[in-house]
C-alpha cells in the first residue's frame, strides 16, 4: 500500500504551475543534479533530471501544453515517492533510470496556454522541429535512447469514458505508427502496459478510465516516438467530479505512474493482454460543465424541452484559474451529461459570478446572443 499523503508535493497546488513556482519549491529539494536541456523561446532554461540507476530507462516529461499542469504536480509526487525508502520505490529505483522534464513548454506556462509563445502547438511539430523546445526534447531522447516513453497530459472536462455518464478521469492513448494503425511490437508494450494501470485503476475509479483514438499524425511526439521503435504512452489527466483544481486526478496519474514503473521493474508487462488495453472505452465528449434543463422558466424565447450546456473556459488572472461559463450548445442535447445540474433553471442557484456572459446571456432574447 502507498499512502499518497506522504509523498504528495503540498507545495505546488491547483491549476497555474510555472517554472517560477517549480524553481522555488520544488527543484531546490531534489537529491540528484539537473542538466539543462536547452531554452524556451522566451529564453527560460529547460531542466532534466535523473534518477535510479537500473538498466529500463524511462524518458518522462510534462506540460508540453502550457496550460495542462495537473500531470506535473503528479511528476513531482512521484520524484517524492521515488527518493523515500519505499519498498516499491526501492525496486524502481534499482531496476529504472528515470529521465525527468517536469515542464517542457514554461512560456505556455507562464502564460497559461497550450501553445509555446511562437503560437506553436509543440505536440505538432514533431516533423518539423521549428521550435527550441522541440529540439531539447528530441535531442534528449536521442540521447538517453530510452526503453519506454510517457508522454503527460491533460484533456479537458468534456471527454466521457466511452458513452457512459462517467468521467474520462484518467485517459490513456499507445498511440499508432504508421496510417493502418498496426500493432507493432512497441505499440504492443505500451498497450499491455496502459493494462496494467488500467487494472489498479478500475479499483480506485471504477469505469472512469477511457482511451483516445489511434488515428495516426506523425507531427504528433508520442506517434513519432512509437514510429522510432520506442514504447510511447500518453497519459491524460481529466475531470473528478468537483475537482476543477485537479488535486485528486493528481494523486491518480501519481499511482498509476508508480504502477507502470513498478510494472516494467519487475519485467510483468508480459502479464497483461492488449485485449486489457481494448477494453478501455474510448473517450467521447458527452458533458458539459453544467447543463441548465429548463430555461424557459427565466426565458420564454427557450422552447419546451430545450437545455443549455455550459462549458467553462479557463482564464488567467493574476496567478489564478478563473473558470468562466459560456453557452456551449442549445437544444434538447438528449444523451449529454454534465458536472453540475441546475433542474429547474433558477438563476440562483447558479454558483458563478453573475456578470459572467453565459449566465447574462440567459435573460436575453436568442436573436441578440
Ligand atoms: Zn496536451
Amino acid at each position: 500500500m502507498i499512502d499518497y499523503s506522504e509523498y504528495r508535493e503540498d507545495s505546488i497546488y491547483g491549476r497555474y504551475i510555472t517554472m517560477e513556482i517549480l524553481q522555488e519549491n520544488c527543484f531546490p529539494k531534489l537529491k540528484v543534479d539537473t542538466i539543462i536541456i536547452g531554452n524556451s523561446v522566451q529564453g527560460i532554461p529547460i531542466p532534466a533530471f535523473t534518477i535510479g540507476q537500473g538498466k529500463h530507462k524511462i524518458l518522462m516529461w510534462s506540460q508540453m501544453h502550457g496550460n495542462e499542469s495537473t500531470t506535473t504536480k503528479a511528476v513531482w509526487d512521484l520524484v517524492n515517492f521515488i527518493q523515500s525508502r519505499h519498498e516499491i520505490a526501492k525496486i524502481i529505483k534499482e531496476a529504472c533510470t528515470l529521465m525527468i522534464v517536469p515542464m517542457l513548454n514554461p512560456d505556455g506556462a507562464k502564460a497559461y496556454t497550450r501553445v509555446n509563445s511562437n503560437q506553436i502547438d509543440l505536440n505538432r511539430d514533431a516533423k518539423n522541429l521549428s521550435q527550441p523546445e522541440s529540439v531539447a526534447l528530441r535531442t534528449l531522447f536521442q540521447k538517453f535512447e530510452p526503453d519506454f516513453c510517457f508522454n503527460l497530459h491533460d484533456q479537458r472536462t468534456l471527454f466521457s469514458a466511452g458513452s457512459t455518464n462517467k468521467p474520462a478521469t484518467v485517459s490513456f492513448l499507445s498511440p499508432a505508427s504508421n496510417d493502418q494503425r498496426d500493432i507493432t511490437p512497441s505499440r504492443e508494450k505500451a498497450m499491455k502496459l496502459i493494462g496494467a494501470m488500467n487494472s489498479l485503476l478500475q479499483k480506485l475509479i471504477p469505469g472512469q478510465v477511457g482511451r483516445y483514438d489511434d488515428g495516426f499524425n506523425d507531427n504528433c511526439v508520442g506517434d513519432t516516438f512509437q514510429m522510432l521503435k520506442v514504447p510511447t504512452v500518453l497519459f491524460e489527466a481529466g475531470h473528478y467530479p468537483n475537482d476543477y483544481e485537479r488535486e485528486k486526478t493528481r494523486e491518480f496519474i501519481f499511482l498509476a505512474m508508480v504502477e507502470a514503473l513498478r510494472t516494467i521493474a519487475t519485467d510483468k508487462i508480459s502479464d497483461f493482454t492488449i485485449n486489457a488495453y481494448f477494453e478501455i472505452p474510448e473517450n467521447e465528449k458527452l458533458f458539459f460543465d453544467v447543463l441548465v434543463k429548463n430555461p424557459r422558466v427565466i426565458n420564454k424565447e427557450y422552447k419546451e424541452g430545450e437545455k443549455i450546456g455550459v462549458r467553462y473556459k479557463e482564464v488567467l488572472e493574476g496567478s489564478k484559474i478563473n473558470f468562466v461559463p459560456e453557452i456551449a450548445e442549445v437544444g434538447e442535447l438528449e444523451g449529454f451529461y454534465a458536472h453540475k445540474i441546475i433542474e429547474d433553471a433558477d438563476i440562483l442557484d447558479l454558483d458563478f459570478n453573475t456578470s459572467h456572459k453565459a449566465v447574462m446571456d440567459l435573460f436575453l432574447p436568442i436573436s441578440e446572443k
